[in-house]
């Protein structure tokens, strides 16, 4: 089975889809592996690298497309590189498909079996492939480290000869994977963590990692069953704003990672919580390429509102592109190898598997991932 792995040509992206070790480790499946000439170059693995794994290197990404039973690639593919592929060509990457409707329609045309990444059930068995996870875990790292250096403070206590400096406060909201992760980078740092969530659940996880829980009534919230958080009612929304104004206003540093499956992130700082917090504080829209948890934030800008900034920084994991290489590497390396047939070597798209189930949306010119169906047609 031949499998393509394709550049990242996508404007500033750094991160890298496969690193030699992982392509070793599909070499070894006997897949027969080209990856497109330069695919490491942005994390220094050069092409002799992944020759000496035992990939071939070619220098014409349409002979790959066109020659490839499987392709990998890191972000969705360009509209005119779809066609190029071979009918009953399995994809795999990101694929933003709620957002994506007229790919995902090319994609069913051309025949093609596209795998979204971010679809794959966030289940015990799937957690080695899990790209949402490893990418949030290193974007909540980035956006602590990010905060860090634009707030004017330290964040550590220091008790020194010109007196005691005071720890930094940080809030953070949303605590899933990326959440769990600034918390943790915070706390390391030396500041005070605060954090809320709607899903109670996570009080324990917030409380085991030195932070405090901020408590909001907001009467049932829970979650769905894959563990994601429900919408709330707009009394439910006012009611958190209100709770979180004074948390807001207590700290130096907030980080916002708030987001809904398949819909736009809610919104959750408006600009009177932000009038309501210091000059110089710092806040942190790690939500922003979803919509944003704060009102005004902007794609990869810096904005100030009386004298608070909003950084709206666009892919954070790409920050600290070659450990975010080196994770979804491993994930896809994963993935791939989760379903290879040692005998027949290749690849089993085996439909009836749990993972494909939720990853698979398009396949034989039809769409068949039913949770596709049930978000699009909203
Ligand atoms: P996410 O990126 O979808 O959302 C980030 C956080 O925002 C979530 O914790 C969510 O509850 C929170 N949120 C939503 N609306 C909010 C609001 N109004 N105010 C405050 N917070 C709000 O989350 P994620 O990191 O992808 O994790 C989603 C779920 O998947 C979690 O339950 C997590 O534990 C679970 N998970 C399971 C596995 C596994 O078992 N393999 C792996 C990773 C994550």
């Amino acid at each position: 089975m031949r499998i393509a792995v394709i550049k990242e040509s996508y404007p500033g992206e750094r991160r890298v889809p496969l690193i030699p070790a992982t392509a070793e480790k599909l070499v070894k499946l006997d897949a027969e592996l080209l990856i497109e000439s330069g695919l490491g170059l942005s994390c220094r693995f050069t092409d002799a690298e992944y020759e000496k794994a035992g990939a071939t290197v070619s220098t014409s990404r349409r002979e790959l497309l066109q020659s490839a039973d499987m392709v990998l690639r890191l972000r969705k593919p360009p509209a005119d590189e779809i066609e190029l592929m071979k009918k009953g060509c399995i994809h795999v990457s990101y694929l933003d498909p709620f957002n994506e409707a007229e790919l995902v329609e090319l994609l069913r045309r051309a025949g093609i079996s596209a795998v979204s990444l971010e679809m794959i059930p966030r289940s015990t068995v799937a957690q080695k492939m899990d790209v949402l996870s490893s990418q949030a875990n290193i974007g909540g790292y980035a956006a602590a480290i990010l905060a860090a250096e634009h707030l004017d403070k330290i964040f550590p206590m220091m008790t020194t000869p010109a007196g005691t400096i005071k720890p930094a406060r940080v809030f953070v909201i949303g605590v899933g994977v990326a959440g769990l992760q600034a918390i943790a980078t915070a706390k390391r740092l030396g500041a005070v963590v605060e954090a809320f969530d709607t899903r109670p659940v996570v009080e324990e996880q917030v409380k085991s990692l030195g932070a405090k829980f901020v408590k909001i009534d907001l009467g049932e919230t829970g979650q769905t069953k894959d563990g994601y958080a429900k919408a709330l009612t707009p009394e439910q929304l006012a009611v958190q704003k209100e709770g979180m104004a004074k948390a807001c206003a207590r700290a130096d540093v907030v980080i916002t990672t708030a987001q809904l499956f398949g819909r736009r992130a809610p919104r959750l700082i408006d600009q009177n919580m932000l009038a309501g917090m210091r000059p110089g504080s710092v806040l942190i829209d790690m939500a922003v390429e979803s919509g944003g948890n704060i009102e005004g934030s902007e794609l990869d800008t810096i904005i100030e509102v009386s004298g608070v900034k909003v950084i709206g920084f666009g892919n954070l994991p790409g920050r600290f592109a070659e450990t975010a290489s080196q994770m979804y590497s491993a994930n896809i390396g994963n993935f791939v190898e989760h379903f290879w047939d040692k005998q027949a070597k290749v690849f089993q798209l085996n439909r009836n598997d749990e993972i494909i189930k939720g990853a698979l949306i398009t396949h034989e010119g039809e769409i068949v991932s039913e949770m596709y169906k049930s978000i699009a047609n909203k």
